[in-house]
This record gives structure tokens, C-alpha cells and sequence, in this order.
């Protein structure tokens, strides 16, 4: 415990009245994606902008000399105001959303997420996770969607990370000086500190709201480190991924619950709750019972009012990859669930079955993913390989569904073009399409940037491999300095790579579905590549293993071992601790990146899309999002995407990409014509550049989630809650009913004749208790020979005589498919019910 630290929020030095609006510029992180940003930054003080790229700490550190001289030096005076009005154009011009849904009044989004990388000033984040949904929430704010953004405060984040001289990886967890983050408490109207209280067993835990602004979209901000708590209480919101399982739950109920909380208090007119990967699917839990509180209703009454409103995004592309919590650690964090709401229907153990596939199994451990799915009205993956793959592990929640309608669609991912584009790539773009070009509605496709010239285009990938040699240069010198290298070792960093040489980057988390080293696996003939003289390559990589995986920390060795051969040394160069600022100077720097996952664990992956806007092209396995991007002319496919023996695919993904590198990439790169502009190379540049970038977009995902979810959801919600929730309750009475007559429900014997084309089919279905309009009769086919799944709905003919509820249902389908393709199934039927998620009864014909 020896590491919590209070939080002080430290006061800024007095600004002088000319250039007070510092403070509020500071505190928004648009910086983080404004080049114009940068300028200024660095003007203020750019020895602490160069080493902190946090203008809160230049702010509070600059000394009031330096302050008062920029008060009256004109100069500066002049690009503020500018900067200014740039920013209040940004914050008050409608965007997308206003503009092309101006009329929807969409009471508003939840984007709740354990990580958010937003900047390097602001380290609360891993990895992917959380660069996206840092990507989604400024996205977000470029697009005017009424979203905020919910997490939680580490106080020491994920850990930083330095290899060794031996390439062992060592970590670290400097302490987040939150009075040293771009984040300001939430303040109550009354006034004090915002705070809300969670029940933990045998006590109450205080977390403190704190604020950052994006743009015009808010994040809040958990923490439980508060003198009010006891001291293990305040360690709850220590480390990102870091403690034991009970840490993690506590975590995940602080988010869940805690951030359902703050919605409630600060945003009472939002309406859909977006639950980006299990972590947060609490919140669910927490939303219901609130309104069962509120609405005095029971407790599955109010959640299908509200699961309406609710959407869960999955990551996780193997079930082994599930947040789960054993029951015994539930039964002792959730009575309070239950205590609310007593007497209103919900029984502990029916609470544990939301989040298990087999109510009944006590043994069965809770499963995150399981509960946000079962409480959200749509689940989506995150490309549409990924959204395949989901199907298939979701349908254990589904007996019986065939894969193709387990009820998990998808949206692929997409970055904040804007946060990785490098300042030259911005001007460029700006030039051919305008300065709106992400954040307008509808452009598919920038054609414009045919129109930019070859010369233009290789300048910008001559100074982006510059500008990325010298960061490597510069980062490469500091580590060895740091690990007590001699000086002229250290000298030696500033002849490491070339800026005229094919650059490969390769940075992501080492861990072993990414199979970080599968390059390493023919040294010798990597070695040739890297060294040959007159079309030589260099690699720049980056990456941190997660502390407890051995697998990756070997890897990383492997990489360094690799790089300190001295043969190697101007080729190879490992930068430690990859984040948020580190990708920034990659992705506009290189010229190739690599991606080598175990197909299909990627999900989607995005470090790839950030190339894109820079005119880097991608060399990747055809996993997630790189599967229905790849197109010959635009990069390269690693392998052929199929599956096998884990060596054996190991050994022919590795055979292929070096068989790309020799004959394709390396050939290609240095095929320079008279004029010294390798044709081919820019070619599939350019087509890259305007093809995918809009495409692989943050704000092609963020209208996709608007169009296809927030407005469905929304519109539901508000049906479900109308007039004290009575379609809710109407809802539940029905699935119950439906859910406890179904065993009476029987299908008879099918009859199918040909008639010319069709086939006629007849069936008796036996009803049993259950209302025939509560159902559907429908013959399904599921894909075979080529031909797609196809569900065929049955009418219903006459009642058969002397039967208690039985009918012939009868229909035709043509005969290009053979009768044996079809199955008589009955499936519940309620125009306003999500089917089959929110109750997936079937019956099949024998
Ligand atoms: C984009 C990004 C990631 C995600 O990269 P993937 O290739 O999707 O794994 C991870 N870390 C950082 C710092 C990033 O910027």
C-alpha cells in the first residue's frame, strides 16, 4: 500500500489576463490531434513540450517570466487568436451528426471502457482496447454525437516498460500525478466533489468523478484513492490490469456500477449504454436496477426496458479470452443487487445465470461476456471476420441456433485519422480534399488524391522515414545512455538507419498469438535481406509483454539478441515502451508495416490503419480488419488465410512473408525509374492511400453505430419505457409464458412434393399452450454447396380437426435447392422483441 499517494489538485501558476485562455486549451484534448496544437505548444516552452507532450505540465512549470513575456509578445499573441477561433469554429460548427440528423433527438451515448488512450499525458490505457476507444471518443466529438465517455483513473496506469542490456523487460508504475493531468474534478452545482458510493461487502467505497475534456465530448473518470476510504480501498483503481482476480472485479463493478452512477446523475437524458468489451457489463446490471427502483417494477421488467438501450461490443476472439469470476466471488460482491431490490423478483442465482451458459451449473464460472450479451439488445464484433468467428463462440448461448443467426453482427474498427496523421500527410490531403474530409458525411472515396502528384507523394514519404529515423535515432541514444553505455556506443545510435532505406515497422504487444518473432525465424535469411548492398532494409520495433506472459518477454529477447549483433546494429533497432507517442512517430514514418497474428486472434487490429493516411502500405496476415481490406495493389497478404497445425501454419506464414519481402516488397520499393520515383511502389501508395483511409475510418465506424444500433436502440427503449414501462412488462409476461408453455409445442410429420419448380410443404404443428401469434413456422436451409443460409416463413391453413391447437402450415420454395436442405423449425415471433437474443427458444422438426 506503501504507493498511494493523496491527490492534491495543485494550482496553476497565475496566468497573466492576455493568455489565460492557456488554461481551457490545455485542459482540451484536442491537442492531441491538432498539429496547429503542436506549434504553439512547443512555443510556450519547448524543451517541456518535447518531453512531456502534456501542455497541463508545461503550463504549471513554465516559469512566470517565460509566462509574462508571452503576454506581450505579439507574435505569439496573434497564432493564439488564431488558434482560438479555430477551436471555437471547431466547437461550434454542427458536424456530421447535427447536420445530416438534425432532427433526432437521441437522448445520447455511454461509451463505458476499462482503458482509454487518448494522449501519452493521459496513460490509462494498455493496448488496442483502449487506443480505440480514445480514437472513438474523438471521433465522436469531430462528428457531434452526444457522447461521453466513462472510466476509471489509475494511479499508476499500465506499467512503462525498459529492457535491459540482457533483454529482459523491466516494469515500472511511476505514480499518475492526477494534479499533473489534463483532468479537473466534477464539481457539484451545490458545490464539492462529485462522489459516488458503491456497496461493497461490509462497507461503503467513495469514488471521486473527475473530467477530461475531448473536444466536445466529456470522459469521466473513476477513482477510488480517497482518504475517505480505507487504505485497500484505495488501491482498488491502482493498476490497469495489474492485482489479483477480486482487484479486477472491484474494478469492474467500480466501472459497471459506479459509472452507471455518474450517468445517472450527470446525464439523466442518455439513452443508450455502449459497453465496449465485457469489463463494463455491470453497468447493465446497475441500469436495471435503478429503473426498478425508480419505476417501482421488478427487476427482469426493468431489464427489458433497458436492454434495449444497451450495446455490447466484443473484442475477444477465442472464448478462453472471456473476463470470468468465480460464483463464490459474485455472492459476495452483488447482495446488494439484490438487497435494493427485494421482493421485486430478482433471486441472487438468477442474477449468476445472466452471466453463464447453463443456469444450472454451479460450477460454472460467471462470464462477462455472457451477461453483456444476454443484456444487450445488440452484440457486435469488430470486423467481419471477427463478427464470423463471434457467431461461433456465442452460440453456446444459442442451443440449437444454427452459427449464421447467433445474433452477433459486426462493425470492423476504425482509427481517428486526425490523431495519426503526420503534419505533411495532413497538408496533403487538405490540398486534394478539403479540410473536412473525415468529419463530413458520405465520402466514401477521396479520388482527389489521384490528382497528387508522384513527386508530392514520395517528398511525404521521404520526410515522414526522416522524421522517424531521427525519433529512433533519439530514443535509441537515450536508452543507451540510460543502461550506462560508454559514449561512443552512444554516439553510435546516430549512424543507426538510413533515411533512404525501406523502412518495416513492426510494434504491437508481444504476446504469442501475435507471433512477434516470426520473422526471427530464419535469422540467416533475414540477415541477408537487411544487409544486402544495394537494396538493403531496416527494422524499427516496439512492444511490451504483459508482465506475467513469459512467452512474450522471450520474444522480446529474441528481438534484442537479434538486434546487438553487431552486423545488425544499423539495421535493427528495438525502441522500449511503445505508446501513444511512440506509434504517432511510426505509423507516419514507415514504410511498410507487418502484422503477423495467429489467425483468427487479431479481431481487427488497427496499429495497420494508422499507415494508411502516411502512404505506409500493409503487409499482413488476413486477419480482422486486414481480411476485407486486402486487395492485390493495395499491399500484401501474408499466407493464404487458411488454417491447420499450429507449426506447420507457423512455418508457412513465415516462408511466406519472406517470400513477399525478396519478390515482391523489396524489388518493388527500389524499382526506381530515370527520375529516381519508384512508379510501381506509388502507385499502390496512392491506392492505399484513398481506398482504405476513408474506409478504415473512426467516423465510417461511428456512423455505422449511430445508423445501425444508437437509432434502432433508441427507438426501442423509448417504446420499452412509454407510460411506466407497460410494453416491458407486456414483454416479460410474454417471454415467460412463451419460455414455460414451449414444451408443449410439437411438429408433426413433414410432407414435401414437387410441383413443377417448387417444393410444397405441409406440416402440422400441435401448439400446445402456446398462441400460435407468439410464433413463426419457417423452413430453414443452412448454407451448403455454395448456396447461403435461407429461412422460408410457412402460413398457416386450416386447424386440423379434433385437435387442441394444432394447424397445417404449408409454403413452396424452388426446387434449384434439393428438398433435403430444409428443416421445419418453429421460433418465437414479437415484432418488437430482439430475436433470438432476447429469448432463444426453438423447435426443430424430428
Ligand atoms: C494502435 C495501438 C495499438 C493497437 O495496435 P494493434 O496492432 O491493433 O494491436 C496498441 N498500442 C498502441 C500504443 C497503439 O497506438
Amino acid at each position: 500500500m506503501g504507493r498511494i499517494k493523496t491527490m492534491v489538485a495543485l494550482p496553476l501558476p497565475k496566468l497573466p489576463s492576455e493568455i489565460s485562455i492557456l488554461q481551457s486549451l490545455a485542459l482540451d484534448l484536442r491537442w492531441t490531434w491538432s498539429h496547429e496544437g503542436d506549434a504553439l505548444w512547443s512555443y510556450v516552452n519547448e524543451p517541456l513540450w518535447e518531453r512531456t507532450h502534456n501542455p497541463w505540465v508545461v503550463l504549471q512549470s513554465t516559469p512566470a517570466e517565460r509566462l509574462n513575456s508571452l503576454a506581450c509578445d505579439q507574435k505569439f499573441l496573434d497564432e493564439l487568436s488564431t488558434f482560438v477561433a479555430a477551436r471555437e469554429r471547431y466547437l461550434q460548427t454542427p458536424g456530421w451528426f447535427r447536420q445530416t440528423h438534425a432532427a433526432s433527438d437521441l437522448g445520447g451515448v455511454a461509451y463505458f471502457s476499462m482503458e482509454f488512450g487518448l494522449g501519452a499525458a493521459l496513460p490509462l490505457y494498455a493496448g488496442g482496447l483502449g487506443v480505440l476507444a480514445g480514437d472513438f471518443l474523438k471521433t465522436a466529438s469531430d462528428l457531434d454525437i452526444p457522447a461521453i465517455g466513462i472510466g476509471l483513473l489509475y494511479q499508476e496506469g499500465y506499467f512503462r516498460q525498459i529492457v535491459d542490456t540482457e533483454g529482459a523487460q523491466q516494469e515500472f508504475y511511476p505514480f499518475n500525478e492526477p494534479a499533473a493531468m489534463p483532468i479537473e474534478p466534477v464539481v457539484l452545482p451545490e458545490g464539492g466533489w462529485l462522489r459516488v458510493s458503491l456497496e461493497l461487502p461490509g462497507r461503503t467505497v467513495l469514488l471521486r468523478v473527475w473530467q477530461a475534456a475531448v473536444g466536445r465530448v466529456k470522459l469521466y473518470l473513476l477513482d477510488s484513492n480517497d482518504l475517505l476510504n480505507t487504505p485497500p480501498d484505495r488501491g482498488i483503481t491502482a493498476k490497469l490490469y495489474g492485482g489479483g482476480t477480486e482487484i479486477r472485479l472491484m474494478q469492474e463493478i467500480a466501472l459497471g456500477v459506479g459509472g452507471w452512477r455518474v450517468v445517472d446523475r450527470l446525464h439523466p437524458e442518455i439513452e443508450i449504454c455502449h459497453v465496449n468489451e465485457g469489463h463494463a457489463a455491470f453497468a447493465i446490471i446497475e441500469r436495471a436496477r435503478q429503473l426498478a427502483v425508480k419505476e417501482n417494477i421488478n427487476f427482469w421488467e426493468a431489464l427489458w426496458a433497458t436492454r434495449a438501450g444497451n450495446v455490447f461490443t466484443t473484442h475477444t476472439p477465442v472464448a478462453a479470452g472471456f473476463d470470468q469470476f468465480h460464483a463464490g466471488l459474485l455472492r459476495k460482491y452483488l447482495p446488494y443487487v439484490e438487497g435494493d431490490v427485494a421482493g421485486r423478483g430478482v433471486r441472487m442465482n438468477d442474477v449468476l445465470a445472466l452471466g453463464r451458459a447453463n443456469a444450472n451449473d454451479d460450477h460454472e464460472p460467471f462470464n462477462m461476456a455472457y451477461l453483456a450479451l444476454r443484456g444487450s439488445g445488440m452484440c457486435m464484433g469488430v470486423s467481419r471476420l471477427h463478427g464470423e468467428f463471434s457467431r461461433r463462440i456465442f452460440q453456446t448461448l444459442f442451443p440449437r441456433w444454427p452459427s449464421c443467426e447467433v445474433p452477433v453482427d459486426y462493425i470492423t474498427n476504425g482509427v481517428h485519422v486526425p490523431t495519426w496523421d503526420s503534419a505533411e500527410a495532413d497538408r496533403i490531403w487538405t490540398e486534394a480534399c478539403g479540410k473536412e474530409r473525415w468529419r463530413a458525411p458520405l465520402i466514401a472515396r477521396c479520388e482527389n488524391m489521384t490528382s497528387v502528384s508522384d513527386e508530392e507523394l514520395w517528398a511525404m514519404r521521404g520526410k515522414g522515414r526522416e522524421g522517424v529515423v531521427k525519433i529512433a535515432r533519439r530514443n535509441l541514444a537515450r536508452q543507451l545512455r540510460e543502461r550506462g553505455a560508454d559514449s561512443e556506443t552512444v554516439q553510435m545510435a546516430d549512424a543507426a538507419l538510413d533515411a533512404n532505406v525501406l523502412t518495416i515497422g513492426f510494434a504491437r504487444r508481444f504476446t504469442e498469438y501475435k507471433r512477434t518473432n516470426l520473422l526471427l525465424r530464419d535469422q540467416e535469411r533475414l540477415g541477408r535481406m537487411l544487409l544486402n548492398e544495394s537494396q538493403p532494409v531496416q527494422i524499427i520495433v516496439a512492444g511490451k509483454a504483459h508482465p506475467a506472459d513469459l512467452a512474450g518477454k522471450s520474444m522480446i529477447r529474441e528481438w534484442i539478441d537479434f538486434a546487438h549483433q553487431p552486423r545488425f546494429r544499423r539495421h535493427v533497432i528495438y525502441l522500449e515502451d511503445y505508446d501513444l507517442d511512440l506509434a504517432q512517430h511510426l505509423v507516419q514514418g514507415v514504410d511498410v508495416w507487418i502484422n503477423t497474428p495467429r489467425r483468427p486472434w487479431e479481431a481487427c487490429g488497427t496499429s495497420g490503419m494508422k499507415v494508411l493516411v502516411n502512404g505506409g502500405l500493409n503487409c499482413s496476415i488476413l486477419d480482422g480488419w486486414w481480411d476485407e481490406a486486402y486487395d492485390h495493389g493495395l499491399g500484401w497478404a501474408i499466407g493464404d488465410g487458411g488454417g491447420g497445425a499450429i507449426g506447420r501454419v507457423d512455418a508457412l506464414d513465415a516462408e511466406s512473408l519472406y517470400d513477399l519481402l525478396e519478390r515482391e516488397i523489396i524489388p518493388e520499393f527500389y524499382d526506381f525509374d530515370a527520375t529516381g520515383l519508384p512508379r510501381n511502389w506509388l502507385k499502390r501508395i496512392r491506392r492505399s492511400m484513398y481506398e482504405l483511409t476513408p474506409q478504415f475510418n473512426g467516423a465510417r465506424m461511428i456512423r455505422e453505430y449511430v445508423e445501425k444500433a444508437y437509432f434502432p436502440l433508441s427507438r426501442s427503449i423509448r417504446s420499452r419505457m412509454n407510460e411506466h414501462c407497460a410494453n416491458a412488462k407486456a414483454m416479460n409476461q410474454w417471454s415467460r409464458s412463451l419460455h414455460m408453455r414451449w414444451p408443449t409445442l410439437h411438429i408433426g410429420n413433414v410432407t414435401i412434393n414437387r410441383n413443377g419448380e417448387s417444393w410444397n410443404v405441409i406440416v402440422p404443428v400441435y401448439m400446445g399452450e402456446v398462441i400460435p401469434s407468439s410464433v413463426q413456422v419457417e423452413l430453414f436451409a443452412d448454407a451448403s454447396n455454395g448456396l447461403d443460409p435461407e429461412v422460408v416463413l410457412l402460413h398457416q391453413e386450416q386447424a386440423i380437426p379434433g385437435s387442441n391447437n394444432g394447424y397445417v402450415y404449408a409454403g413452396a420454395v424452388a426446387t434449384s435447392r434439393p428438398s433435403d436442405d430444409y428443416t421445419v423449425r418453429v421460433v418465437p415471433h414479437h415484432p418488437d422483441v430482439f430475436l433470438p437474443s432476447e429469448l432463444p427458444l426453438i423447435s426443430w422438426q424430428r
